[in-house]
Formats: structure tokens, sequence, C-alpha cells
């Protein structure tokens, strides 16, 4: 059976092709469309015969989405998308509605449609790739994952905000997270590798990318997480702020006259790594800190600090820590945070093994020294794979 993984973001289209037979998962294919609408695009996929890539103008997603076509098309792997078994959609706001995957329909497409005012800058690009494929493949099932829907196990005193309780009720103001799709992957991964059955284990996920997120998972259910109503709150990102006083923004507003999209704007693109030292690139900031710059040691710390914050937190709503993993493009490839972020955590039973951390260049590995409680993991997120594996059990 051949199953396809689609994420349609703002401006890219990312996805996986992956042959499934009897619960194995074999990558046929990968890739991604970048830069779509920019005066030059990125087109990159790889699969067994070798590496496609161009340098167009892709003008838009459903032009991405044919140049997928026709590239798996010329790989002999697929004629058309109408000869797949199922097309799996990420979608990365799902409200209080979708708490499970579920097929698309007609009401399905209305519903993620009628989520677009959570989710401005995602759920419409979600949809148009959804549209497209249903236009293309009408026969072909097709299956929506939704990065909130692991969050929705989280009790009404983790999703709940102290503002006026009206504010849930008519406007569905709460806590919903992200990354979900991620954070379910990890937490299952921790279990396998660790041969521990995940309703057993408390964990804490740390999903570092450009945007980056902090989960407490207990006995495999989301309690709680750091993205709040919107991906702007938790951690420290590469543009966005995370976590600041509510109260700068009306500070800021009457001292500068900002209205709200030039708030949006700061808060979301002007912040973060970008914020404090002009660069919100992980790998530059640390080629910088060898050169001696303060600023970008300065940025680095501020990060450090608030994913420690997190764990520290985490730990305590968990009432033990077994696990703690990291993952994302900083979780997953840089020693020197993971270094920076466990120093110190002797009390919660965080140790690592600063050689092992240093030298771990694998899909996943333990990075602890095994002298205390916690094991530490640096596991390569799929969230792909999870797709196509939560989307296989959906009938
Ligand atoms: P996205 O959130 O867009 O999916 P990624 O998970 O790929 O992004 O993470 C991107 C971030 O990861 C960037 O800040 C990049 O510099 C950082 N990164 C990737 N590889 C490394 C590495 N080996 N060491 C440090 N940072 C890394």
């Amino acid at each position: 059976m051949k199953m396809l993984a689609i994420n349609c973001g703002s401006s890219s289209v990312k996805f996986k092709l992956f042959q499934v037979d009897n619960g194995t998962y074999r990558v046929l294919a990968a890739g991604l469309v970048e830069k779509i609408a920019e005066e030059s695009s990125l087109v990159h996929m790889q699969w067994q015969g070798g590496v496609t890539e161009q340098n167009n103008r892709v003008a838009s997603h459903r032009e991405a989405l044919e140049i997928i076509e026709m590239m798996l098309l010329d790989t002999k792997i697929v004629p058309d998308f109408s000869q797949l078994d199922v097309i799996v959609h990420r979608v990365v706001h799902g409200g209080e509605k979708f708490y499970q995957p579920v097929v698309i329909n007609d009401e399905v497409t209305q519903t993620i449609k009628s989520l677009t005012p959570l989710a401005p800058l995602h759920n419409p690009f979600n949809l148009e790739g959804i549209m497209v494929l249903r236009e293309k493949a009408p026969q072909v099932k097709q299956v929506a994952i939704f990065d909130t829907a692991f969050h929705q196990t989280m009790p009404e005193v983790s999703y709940l905000y102290p503002l006026p309780d009206d504010f849930y009720r008519s406007k569905n103001v709460r806590r919903y997270g992200f990354h979900g799709i991620s954070h379910s992957y990890l937490a299952k991964t921790a279990s396998h590798f660790l041969d521990k059955p995940l309703d057993t284990l408390h964990i804490v996920s740390l999903h570092l990318g450009n945007g980056a997120s902090a989960t407490a998972v207990k006995n495999g259910r989301s309690i709680d997480t750091s993205m709040g109503m919107t991906p702007l709150e938790g951690l420290v990102m590469g543009t966005r702020c995370g976590d600041v006083d509510p109260g700068i923004l009306i500070y800021l507003e009457r001292e500068y006259d900002l209205d709200s999209e030039k708030i949006d704007e700061i808060l979301n693109a002007q912040s973060g790594l970008r914020g404090i030292c002009g660069e919100n690139d992980m790998r530059e900031i640390l080629k910088r800190i060898k050169k001696g710059d303060k600023k970008a040691k300065l940025a680095f710390d501020i990060f450090c600090n608030r994913i420690k914050k997190y764990i520290g937190a985490y730990a305590a709503l968990l009432g033990r820590l077994d696990v703690l993993v990291f993952s994302g493009g900083i979780g997953a490839g840089s020693p020197d945070v993971r270094e920076r972020v466990c120093e110190g955590l002797g009390l919660l039973g965080i140790q690592l093994d600063l050689d092992v951390n240093k030298r771990l260049n694998a899909d996943i590995g333990c990075i602890d020294d095994g002298s205390k409680d916690v094991r530490v993991l640096t596991v390569a997120t799929d969230e792909e794979l999870e797709m196509v594996k939560q989307a296989y059990m959906v009938q």
C-alpha cells in the first residue's frame, strides 16, 4: 500500500511517500518545494534512484503539488496521485473539534475552514493542499492529522487561561498546543527505544526547531505544553518571543502607537533569537559564539534558560521524571544546547555523559551517564512517519 504524507506550510510543501506492508514503513521518496511565490523557489526530491532538484519559480501551492506529482511520475514510483492508496494531510489547528485523525469529507473541510481565525497563517494553506488533492484524486482516501490533537488530553487546569471566563466560551480562547504530531512520535519512540510501556512513563519532550515547544507527557497523554492558543507562547524561538509579560504589549501600543498587525510582526518575526542577536539560525549563533560574540552568547543563554525553566516546571507537574527527549533541528543537532540545558539539573535526576552527548550523531541515542534516574534521549523526529502510522489506523 502506498501512503503519501503532505505538509502544506505558508510558503512550502513537504512530502514523504511510504510503501506500507504488514506494519513496515519504507520511504520511497521524500522532498519539498520551498519559497513558493518567491523569485526563485527550491524543489528537491530524494528517492532510491537519486536526487532531483530545480530552482524555477513556483507560483502557488497548486503548482508545487503538480511538480511533486510530475517528479513521482518520473521516478515511476506512481503514475499520478490517483494511484495512491492514502493521502495524509497535516493540519495545524483542529480546535476542540478534532482530537484524533479523521477521513476528510466536505464536513471536515468546512470545519477546518471554520477554524481559520485560530490559525490564519496555517489552516488556509493546509486546506488548499487538501482541496487540490481531493480534486486531483477524488477516489483516494484522504486523512487529516491535526497538530493540536495530541494535546486535547490536557486537563482544564492546564488549558484554561486566567482570563474572563467568557473569552473561552464565546471566542475559544484556551491553550491548544502545537507540534503534537512530533511530540506524539517522540513519546512513542522513547518508549520503544527504552523498551518500557508508554503508559508507565513520565516524559518531557522538547521539539527545538525554528518553532520550539516543550510537552509534559504522562502515561502517553499530553498533560501540558508550552505553546498556547497560538504558537507564540512558551520557549524562545528563532523569530518568536515565547513567554513575555503581556503588559509589554499594552506599553508598546501606547508608547509607539502600534496597531495589532505591527505587534503581530514584532512578536512573530522580529523577536526570539533574532530579536536578541539579529540572527535566528542556531548554527550561525554557535559559530558567532566561537568567535567571542557576546550578543550571540546571550541569545543562546536566554534560549537554554527558558528550556531549563520548563523542564523544572513540567517535572513538578508530572511528579516524577523518567525521560527527557531532545528533538527538532536544534535539539537533535546541537550538543552545546543539550549540555547547557542539562547543566545543573542533577536535582531532577538528569546527568549527561558529556562525551557521548558530543559524539552522538544518530537518529536516536541515550546521552545520560546512567548514574541517575532520568534517561536523556536525542531523537530525530519524523512527523511524516507518525502521520502515516496514525492514518493507517483510521478506517
Ligand atoms: P523547522 O522548525 O523549520 O522544521 P528545524 O527543526 O529544521 O526547523 O530546525 C531549524 C533550526 O535547527 C535552525 O536554527 C538550525 O540552525 C538548527 N540546526 C539544525 N542543525 C543543527 C546543528 N547540527 N546544530 C545546531 N543547530 C542546528
